[in-house]
């Protein structure tokens, strides 16, 4: 197996805040990798230093065995980040066929294949997307994230707010991504969903990786500890 996301002992921080304080993980090609953490415990800032929309202070930073830690966020993309914000950010006065199109770049998803995975974006090709559900814009999101063709898809919180039916379908999708051999860094709140797709976990206490291993081991004591469930 190859490495594709490599991060050790990242710092980071917001002016004088730090907010990381020694960050490691790794994700292999293929691979569904948990971020996890409670509130506040750096998830976020994590995928900001990973898109390279945040500076980091130390440590480094490798995709695909390059050093993108002083590469701008726009070069990260291109690299092939693919990014679904936590608020899942569309451009809201465009249509669903728009904002999947202005995304877009060579390769093997198609909007086709994009429309496969939620065949509710192309019941709404035409409309805005600011007239979207919650669970329709999160797929729009995703399906955006998928056409710039990314190496590595990573959701921040892809299920956060969402009816428990609509939040079913989003980890449906997540589960028949990996099964293409999609590589993903996942971040969500619920143990269980996580458990059933994700191959590994780091788990986040304060700004440092304070865990890390195979999901099927993440215990109880692990759980309680640091996830409070
Ligand atoms: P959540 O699950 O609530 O999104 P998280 O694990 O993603 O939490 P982060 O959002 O990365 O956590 O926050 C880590 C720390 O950085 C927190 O102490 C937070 O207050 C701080 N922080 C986050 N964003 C900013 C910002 N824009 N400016 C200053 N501090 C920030």
């Amino acid at each position: 197996m190859t490495t594709l996301l490599d991060l050790k002992d990242i710092t980071a921080g917001y002016g004088p805040v730090q907010a990381l304080f020694g960050v490691t993980l790794a994700l292999e090609e293929g691979e569904v990798l948990a971020l996890m953490g409670r509130n506040g415990m750096g998830k976020t800032t994590t995928v900001r230093v990973i898109m390279r929309m945040l500076p980091l202070s130390g440590g480094t930073l490798f995709f695909g065995g390059r050093d993108i830690a002083r590469l701008s966020s726009h070069r990260a993309a291109q690299a092939g980040l693919g990014l679904v914000p936590e608020g899942r950010r569309c451009f809201a006065q465009l249509t669903v066929a728009e904002n999947l199109s202005v995304a877009a770049r060579p390769g093997d998803w198609t909007l086709q294949r994009v429309l496969d995975l939620f065949p509710r974006l192309g019941e709404r090709m035409g409309q805005a997307a600011r007239t979207l559900s919650g669970g329709e814009q999160q797929m729009l999101a995703i399906g955006r994230a998928l056409l710039t063709n990314p190496r590595l898809l990573i959701l921040d919180e892809a299920t956060e707010g969402l009816a428990p039916v609509v939040r079913a379908e989003i980890w449906a999708a997540i589960r028949a991504l990996k099964g293409q051999g999609v590589s993903i860094l996942v971040i969500d709140k619920s143990l269980k969903e996580l458990s059933g797709v994700a191959d590994r976990a780091v788990v986040l206490e304060r700004g440092a990786s304070v865990w890390s291993g195979r999901m099927a081991r993440l215990g109880e004591d692990i759980a309680g500890r640091y996830l409070g469930v």
